[in-house]
C-alpha cells in the first residue's frame, strides 16, 4: 500500500501520523520534549525516531512510505523548502528540504505549521465548501493559513499571512521573533505566561515549564482571581484587534480559531467578538461566522501528510 506520513515539529512536542491516500489516519504518535531550539542534527534525529515510532505503532513498514509533509512553525518557503526563521531550530534561512530529504531517504515537503492545520481544514473539514476563510492558530505561537479563492495563500516569498507578526504597537512587547509589538507578543501563551509571572508572581519560568505556568493562570482565572482574568481581557482585546484587520483586508466568509488553548476560549471569547465587531467595516451584511476548534497535534500533523499527498499526486499528474 503507498501511504504518508505527516509531521508536526512543536516546542513542547513532536507529533507525526501515518495516512494512506484516502486521506484516513492509521497511526499517530506524540513524542513530548523540552522547549528550545534543535541544531539541524538534532531535527534529522528528531523526525527519523518519529516515523520509526509511528510506523511501529501500527506495524506498519517504513519503506511502505511514498512521502513526507512536515509542518515547521516560522517563516517557511515551502516553494524552495528552506526555513527561514523558527522558534524550534537554531540555524535561519535553513535550506531543511535537501537536507532531511537525504537523511530520511524518502521525497520531504515543508511548509508553515498553521497553513498545514488550514490544509486539513481544507481537505478534511470547515473549508470544504468555501472560497475563502482563515484559520487563526493560538498556542505556543499565533499563526494563521489563509485560503484564499480556494487555495492556500503562500504569498511572493513564502511567508504570506504571518498574522502573529503583524504589528499592533509601536515599541510594544519583545516578540520570539526578535522584533517588538507583534500581535503574538500580546496573545500568544509564552505572552501570556510573561505577564502573569509579573502580575500572579508565579514562579520563575525556568524553574516551571510554560504548560504549567499556563494551567496555573487558567486556574486563577476560573477562580476568578481578578489579575488573571485582566490578563486574558488584554490578549482578547489584542487577538480581536488582529481579527478586525484581517477582515478588513480579506473579508473572509469564515475564520476558525483553532488549537490546544481554545479549550479555554470562554475565558475571553465573548469579549472578543463584540470587540472585533466594533472594529469592522460595516458592510450591512452578517459579520465572518467564527468556528472554535480545540484541535490538537494530531490534526496539524494530518496536514502536514495532505501536503505530501498534494505533492504526490501533482508530480504522478506532471509525469503522465
Ligand atoms: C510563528 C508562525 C507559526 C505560529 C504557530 C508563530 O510564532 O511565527 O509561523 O505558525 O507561531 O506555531
Ligand atoms: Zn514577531
Amino acid at each position: 500500500a503507498h501511504l504518508v506520513a505527516g509531521i508536526k515539529l512543536s516546542d513542547r512536542e513532536h507529533t507525526a501520523v501515518v495516512v494512506d491516500f484516502a486521506g484516513n489516519r492509521l497511526a499517530g504518535e506524540a513524542i513530548p520534549r523540552q522547549p528550545g531550539p534543535m541544531t539541524l542534527p538534532e531535527l534529522l534525529d528528531a523526525a527519523d525516531a518519529l516515523l520509526t515510532r509511528v510506523c511501529a505503532s501500527a506495524g506498519i513498514a517504513r519503506d511502505a512510505l511514498t512521502a513526507v509533509g512536515l509542518g515547521v512553525p516560522g517563516f517557511v518557503d515551502a516553494a524552495s523548502g528552506t526555513v527561514h526563521w523558527s522558534p524550534v531550530i537554531t540555524e535561519r534561512h535553513l535550506p531543511l528540504v535537501p537536507h532531511l530529504t537525504d537523511h530520511l531517504g524518502l521525497p520531504v515537503h515543508v511548509d508553515n505549521d498553521a497553513n498545514l492545520v488550514t490544509l486539513a481544514e481544507l481537505w478534511f473539514g470547515a473549508g470544504r465548501t468555501l472560497s475563502d476563510f482563515a484559520v487563526v492558530t493560538i498556542e505556543h505561537g499565533l499563526g494563521m493559513g489563509f485560503v484564499l479563492n480556494h487555495r492556500l495563500y503562500r504569498g511572493a516569498r513564502g511567508i504570506g499571512m504571518e498574522l502573529g507578526h503583524t504589528k499592533v504597537q509601536m515599541d510594544g512587547a519583545l516578540c520570539r521573533c526578535g522584533q517588538r509589538g507583534c500581535l503574538e507578543a500580546y496573545v500568544a501563551d509564552y505572552a501570556l505566561v510573561r505577564e502573569a509571572q509579573t502580575a500572579l508572581n508565579l514562579p520563575n519560568r525556568d524553574t516551571l515549564a510554560v504548560g504549567a505556568l499556563l494551567e496555573s493562570l487558567y486556574d486563577h482565572a476560573k477562580a476568578g482571581n481578578a489579575a488573571a482574568r485582566s490578563i486574558f481581557h488584554r490578549a482578547g482585546r489584542y487577538l480581536a484587534l488582529g481579527l478586525a484587520n484581517v477582515v478588513n483586508l480579506f473579508d473572509p466568509g469564515l475564520i476558525i480559531l483553532s488549537g490546544d488553548r481554545m479549550r479555554y476560549d470562554y475565558l475571553y471569547a465573548q469579549e472578543t467578538l463584540s470587540e472585533m465587531g466594533a472594529m469592522m467595516l460595516d458592510t450591512g451584511r452578517p459579520a465572518p461566522r467564527i468556528e472554535i476548534h480545540a484541535w490538537g497535534d494530531l490534526l496539524w500533523a494530518h496536514g502536514a501528510a495532505a501536503l505530501a499527498l498534494q505533492e504526490v499526486t501533482e508530480a504522478a499528474l506532471d509525469a503522465a
